[in-house]
Parts: structure tokens; sequence; C-alpha cells
């Protein structure tokens, strides 16, 4: 193994662009081992038997406001013109209506008609400003009783259900960085994100990873576990010999370390795809179920993708349970929570006995980083290990 200079483990954004950036930028020889038998991590996507593009471990739709990050994955893939919009479909008298999700003045107008919509939103905007997003913990803390009875109606429409399908616990037990992502908001931008940049990759997002591990000085190896790399005293053992160059690891930290003090919390997902023969099945590209159903969503792909095929369309849903480490299931969201980043912490000190091992992801780091977050933060890593 000493012909490599550095051992990625993991394939997702945070394995690729470090790969590709050590190859590149440093003409490092570098070693990708990924357990998975394809590239791309969550963001990995394909055609099913009915030849939809699909997204294999949910529905990603790529947004930033980092100039670098967007330009840099320019450079491996053009983009569609795409911008995402979310809706709640709720039960309404004789039938179901859909609130527009984040709950915005939108919504507000379906939920409560124009007239009594347009004194809340005064009263709303007066409150906290026009354009500007509450989150729902803060919305709900509001004196006023009239916003008050809004938050509760915010809350019990869009959040509390959905949290406890996501989550299995209320709004207020999760970190309220997790509820904040999807604020109430105060304006008719019905988009789910405002970043400047946002799209996605024209041809899908598994050229992208083709694209950036395709370099002679990157070897991937598919189908093959970091049980291959080992801890010996102070040093890094690959496949039975000392590795002395720099590892970056992107997977579960505690699994790297047979989970030696417990396991670290994760939610899991299953996917339940399903094929229907008609040109479209919903109205949006992601339908959130914040009421009832026991899936949070519904996401059909060729509203994302925009790919044109009459007659059919693939839809998925999304349930959501607790990670159990069980054969095949995969570790999808970390439970942020002080005493599971106790927990962690601990997990990333025994790391910290290796100054070669580099932990980097959503994984490694046990953090809710979206792409854009992990490209940025492998930008960064390659150019610490590279020096400038
Ligand atoms: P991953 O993509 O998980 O890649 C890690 C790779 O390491 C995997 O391929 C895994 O198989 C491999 N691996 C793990 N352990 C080992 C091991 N022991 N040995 C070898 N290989 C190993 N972000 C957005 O910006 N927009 C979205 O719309 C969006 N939607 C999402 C929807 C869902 C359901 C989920 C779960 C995430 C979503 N994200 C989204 C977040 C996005 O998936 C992550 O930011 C991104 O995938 C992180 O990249 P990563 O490389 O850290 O992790
Ligand atoms: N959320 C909710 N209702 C919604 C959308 C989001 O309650 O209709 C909450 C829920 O707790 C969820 C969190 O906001 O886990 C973050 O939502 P986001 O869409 O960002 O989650 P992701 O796409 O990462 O699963």
């Amino acid at each position: 193994m000493a012909h490599y200079d550095c051992l990625v483990i993991g394939a997702g954004f945070a394995g690729a662009v470090t790969a590709g950036e050590l190859a590149r930028r440093g003409n490092r020889r570098v070693l990708v081992l990924e357990k998975r038998d394809h590239v791309g991590g969550n963001a990995y996507d394909r055609l099913d038997a009915s030849g939809i593009l699909i997204h294999q471990y949910g529905p990603h739709i790529f947004h930033t406001s980092d100039r670098r990050v967007y330009d840099y994955l320019s450079q491996y893939t053009d983009w569609r013109d795409y911008r995402h919009e979310v809706v709640a479909s709720v039960p309404a008298p004789g039938g179901r209506m859909e609130l527009p999700v984040p709950f915005n003045l939108v919504s507000l107008e379906t939920a409560f008609g124009p007239e009594k919509a347009g004194e809340l939103a005064g009263k709303l905007i007066a409150a906290y400003g026009a354009e500007k997003k509450v989150t729902i913990l803060e919305l709900r803390s509001n004196p006023d009783p009239e916003i008050a009875a809004l938050a509760d109606y915010v809350y019990d429409h869009v959040f509390v259900r959905y949290t406890m399908k996501q989550w299995g616990q209320r709004p207020e037990e999760i970190d309220p960085n997790t509820t904040a992502r999807v604020p109430v908001f105060l304006s008719r931008d019905c988009g789910y994100f405002q970043d400047p940049w946002q799209g996605m990759p024209l041809n899908g997002y598994t050229p992208i990873f083709e694209r950036l591990l395709d370099h002679p000085n990157i070897t991937v190896e598919l189908g093959t576990d970091a049980a291959r790399l080992l801890t010996l005293g102070d040093a890094l053992l690959l496949d039975g010999e000392p590795f002395a160059g720099t590892v970056i690891f992107t997977g579960a930290l505690d699994e790297f370390f047979g989970c030696r003090f417990g396991r670290l919390p994760y939610r899991t997902l299953d996917f339940r795809f399903e094929t229907h023969a008609e040109d479209f099945y919903q109205s949006h590209a992601t339908v959130n179920y914040t009421m009832d159903e026991d899936f949070t969503r519904i996401t059909e792909f060729k509203r994302l993708t925009g790919q044109v095929l009459p007659g059919v369309t693939t839809v998925m849903k999304e349930y959501s349970r607790a990670y159990a480490g069980a054969e095949g299931e995969v570790p999808y969201y970390a439970i942020i929570a002080p005493e599971n980043n106790a927990l962690y912490a601990r997990y990333a000190a025994l790391a910290g006995r290796y100054p070669q091992l580099r932990l980097l992801g959503r994984l490694a780091e046990y953090k809710y980083y979206n792409m854009d977050a992990i490209v940025g933060r492998a930008l960064a890593l390659a150019d610490e290990l590279l020096g400038g």
C-alpha cells in the first residue's frame, strides 16, 4: 500500500471531492474505498426499470449561497434551472388542501381566505418585518393571542406530526436548528430555499462523482469496507500493513471504533418506490404529509429532474424510524442532542490519537449538513492538506 499517499473512506461528496482535489491539485495518489457497489453516497441516482431517473437514497436538491461551491461543481456538471417548491397536503372540509411550505403569506391565504389572511399578515409583518423568517418555536412564544393562535395552527398543520414521524419526538424536544430549517416566511415567495444558486445537475448526480473520481492518480475500490483499516497502538494499518499517509474517513465514527462506547443514535429511512402509468402523479416535486399517513413525504422524480417520458412516473414515499445498525440499514440523520454530541466527542477524541486521520462528512462529523456544506468543507480540508 506504500504507493498510495492518501486513503479516502467513502465516495460521497465528502470523499469524492477530497480525493479529486488531492489528486488534481496535489498530485497525490489516492485510494478510495467505498462499501456500496457504486459511488455518489446518498446523492447517487440511477435509472429505474421504467427508465425514470430516481434518487435511490432520498430526494436531493442542490442549493447554495457559497459561490466557490457552485463554481467548483459547475466544472463537473451543467445545471437544470430548478427552484424547489413544497406543499403540505392536509385534510380539509370536502377533501384536502395544499399549503405551501415553508408556511408563508400564500399559505396564510389558502388556510384563512384573503380577508383574515390580510389582517394576520399585517400583524405578523408589524411584529417581525416583511420578508422575515421566523422559526415556529419563536412564533409560538409570541404573547399576542392572535399570533399565538396562528402559531398553534401552523404547529398543528405543518410541524408536530411530521416531526413526530421524522424524529419520534415533538418539535420542542429536538434540536431547534432542525425546525429552523423550515421557518415561517413572511413573504409570497414559495421557494423552499432562498439561496442564490439552486438547480439540479442536468444529467443527474452520479456523473458528477464519476468525473470527480476519473483521474489517473485515483483508484476506487467498490464493495469494500473500512474494516480493512485498523488501529494498532498509535498506528493505522491498511490490509495489515502500516499506512502512514493521510486517511480521510467519511463513514460513521462509532462503527469505525467498533461502537466501543455505545452506538451513536441515528434515524434511518425506508423508501417505497411506486411507478404509475400516468404523466404526473402529484402537483409538486415534493408533497409533505404533515397531518396524516405514516410516511413523511412523497417525491416525484420527473418533477425534480425535468425528465420527459410520457405515460410513466415514479414516486417515492419516505418512512422514518430509529436506526439499529442492522445489516443493510443506513444511518441517514444524526440525532443532534447534547448527550449524543457528548458521546460523539468521545469518539472524536479517540480519533484524535491518530493525527493522520481526518474526519469529514455528515456521518463522520455527526452533523446535519447539506451537500453544499460538505463540498465546502471538503475543499477547505484539501486547501489545508495541500498547504494553501
Ligand atoms: P454520504 O453521501 O453518506 O457518503 C458517505 C459514503 O461513505 C457512502 O457512500 C457510504 O456508503 C460510505 N461509507 C460509509 N461508511 C463506510 C465504511 N465503513 N467503509 C466504506 N465506505 C463507507 N442535501 C442537500 O443539499 N439537498 C437535499 O435536498 C438533500 N436531501 C437529502 C435527503 C435525504 C433523505 C438525506 C438523508 C440527505 C439529504 N441531503 C441533502 C444531505 C446530503 O445527502 C449530504 O449532505 C451528503 O450526502 C453528505 O455527503 P457525505 O459524503 O458526507 O455522506
Ligand atoms: N418539518 C416539519 N414539517 C414540514 C417540513 C419540515 O415539521 O412540512 C420539520 C421536521 O422536523 C423536519 C425539519 O423541519 O425534520 C427539517 O425539514 P427539512 O425539509 O429541511 O428536512 P430534510 O429534507 O433534511 O429531511
